[in-house]
């Protein structure tokens, strides 16, 4: 099995000025993340002071961009225009963005390849309700949420996206996926990038997400198929948010 770089990102939603991302980012400067890949997703308008703050261990990534390159879209980014001003990621298919933004399965089709084609690493936010949970359909929406969303990346570029599983239920809920769960539904992740290319199911990178906090992120991160952490309300304060990518060491 090829080694995966643990990945911790931190989902800063609606918060954060841009002099707020300046601050949190210096005070994570000095601080060594070695061995684990660190990314805050900040919004728009703190994404450049973001990138003039983030040392060299911290990556700065969008929370959402449009599918098509330009056009006629009032209010979208396009993932040239981040590109553009050095973003090295974005994440797509939030929960959040799916439920009061409409994203459709349709347009990450088109958005997942775009992001790659532009030089932006991908971050697939996947994910069942309660009520899909509670009906046996987990796998059935996985499914279709990983298949659809990387139906258009080419086999060769597949291990360049991550894929951040996150129980819709467990977001900001403070309940956690317990760690059957968690390792159950990333590795049912990665199977399915699998079925497509075996290598690429071994090398993609499968985050778990909804409410790792620093107390529960060990046990968390140490599941075989759990890559990393999508982390939203801990994310905020440097020192959780710290405190979690050291777990993930
Ligand atoms: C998220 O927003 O992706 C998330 C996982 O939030 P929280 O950690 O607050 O549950």
């Amino acid at each position: 099995m090829s080694r995966r770089t643990p990945f911790i990102a931190g989902n800063w939603k609606m918060h954060k000025t841009a002099a707020e991302a300046e601050a949190f980012l210096q005070a994570l400067a000095g601080r060594s993340f070695d061995g684990v890949d660190v990314a805050v997703c900040v919004p728009f308008t703190a994404l450049w002071a973001a990138k003039r703050a983030a040392g060299a261990g911290v990556a700065v990534y969008a929370q959402t961009m449009h599918e098509a390159p330009d056009g006629a879209f009032t209010g979208e980014v396009s993932a040239a225009m981040l590109s553009e001003v050095g973003i090295d990621g974005v994440v797509l298919g939030h929960s959040e963005r799916r439920q009061f933004f409409g994203e459709s399965d349709k347009a990450l089709q088109r958005k997942v390849p775009a992001a790659l084609e532009a030089g932006l690493t991908p971050i697939l936010c996947v994910g069942e309700s309660e009520e899909e949970r509670d009906r046996g359909d987990t796998e059935r929406k996985l499914r279709t949420q990983v298949q659809e969303g990387l139906h258009d990346v080419p086999t060769a570029r597949l291990h360049e996206v991550v894929i951040a599983y996150e129980p819709i239920w467990a977001i900001g809920t403070g309940k956690v996926a317990t760690p059957e769960q968690a390792q159950e539904a990333c590795a049912f992740c990665r199977a399915l990038v699998g079925d497509r290319s075996r290598e690429a199911g071994d090398r993609v990178r499968v985050q778990y997400g909804g409410s790792m906090k620093p107390g529960n992120a060990a046990e968390l991160l140490a599941l075989p198929d759990v890559d990393g952490g999508l982390i939203g309300g801990a994310s905020l304060e440097p020192d959780d948010f710290a405190a979690i990518a050291e777990a993930a060491k």
